[in-house]
This record gives C-alpha cells, structure tokens and sequence, in this order.
C-alpha cells in the first residue's frame, strides 16, 4: 500500500510553536487514516524541540540553502535553531524512506514543512516563495511534496499508483 508522509500538526496533534494544532485530519486525511497509509511525523519535535517554543523563520534564503549552509534558521531573538530543524529533516526522510513513501502532504509555509512559500526571516509576516528544510530534503530525494490545499491533487496522485 502506498504510505503517505503526513505533519502531525494537520491530524490534530497540538505540536505546533504556539502549542496548537494546524487542522484536525478530517476529509481525504481521515480517509487515508482508516486505510492505514498515514505515517505522521513533527519534524521540528523529532528534531528536538518542544511544545511550546519560540516561532522560526529561515534567513538568507530557503530550505534547500538551508541545507547547503548558505542560510540559517532563527528565533526572533536572534537565536539559531538551524541544528533542529537539519535533525528533524533527516528523521523525516529517514522515517519515509523505512515506509517506501513517495509522497507528502505537508504543513504549508512552515520553516519545515512549507512546500511552496515560507516567511521571510523579517518575523513581519511577509511570505516568499520557497520551501521549508524537511520539504526541501524530502524533494531532493525524490519524494513528492503537496500541502493540505492540495490533498485532491495527492488522491489524484496516490489512486494511480499501484498499491
Ligand atoms: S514542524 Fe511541521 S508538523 Fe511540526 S508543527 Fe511545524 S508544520 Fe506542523
């Protein structure tokens, strides 16, 4: 059966900074749940961070530079989480890789698991165009990477794949 790598915080797990949940794994989400395809992973938690923890955004570029060093991951203090976020990335493929998925729905904008947009690193709420480190390390590695406003285009995907 074909497995889906999902954000914890989409199935209703409060994992997120602020200490919420991000959705509550209703819809497509429930449905691939019975079927038993979810694998559901928090990255930055694996990486080891907690619950609550201070917001991050990426400064200097994107989660692909991120994970050729040439940007890094900060808390509004100025404080560098880059190693976290690399940690959390690599159990995420690592966890994906042990389960042969080919595909991710992801948390969009998130220094993690963002797929197609991110924050800028100004903590001002500006939105870029990029991918967070998790998405960014999953893709590299040929692992299909959407977001939960894309979960009819992953069904689309998942039903014509053979099982
Ligand atoms: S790292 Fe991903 S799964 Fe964890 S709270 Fe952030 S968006 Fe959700």
């Amino acid at each position: 059966m074909r497995k889906v790598l999902v954000s914890a915080c989409l199935m209703g797990e409060a994992v997120r900074y602020d200490g919420r949940a991000a959705g509550d794994g209703g819809g497509l989400l429930a449905d691939w749940q019975r079927e038993g395809r979810l694998v559901t992973i928090c990255p930055e938690l694996r990486g080891g961070l907690a619950v609550p923890r201070p917001p991050a955004e990426i400064e200097g570029g994107s989660g692909s530079d991120v994970l050729d060093g040439t940007a890094r991951i900060v808390t509004p203090d100025g404080s560098d989480v880059t190693t976290f976020f690399l940690q959390g990335a690599s159990a995420a493929l690592r966890l994906a890789q042990e389960h042969g998925v080919k595909i991710a729905v992801l948390k969009q904008r998130s220094p993690s698991c963002g797929g197609r947009e991110i924050y800028d690193g100004s903590f001002q709420g500006r939105r870029i165009a990029g991918e967070g480190v998790t998405a960014a390390l999953l893709r590299r590695h040929g692992i299909l990477v959407f977001d939960e406003s894309q979960l009819t285009e992953a069904e689309s995907w998942l039903r014509c794949q053979p099982d």
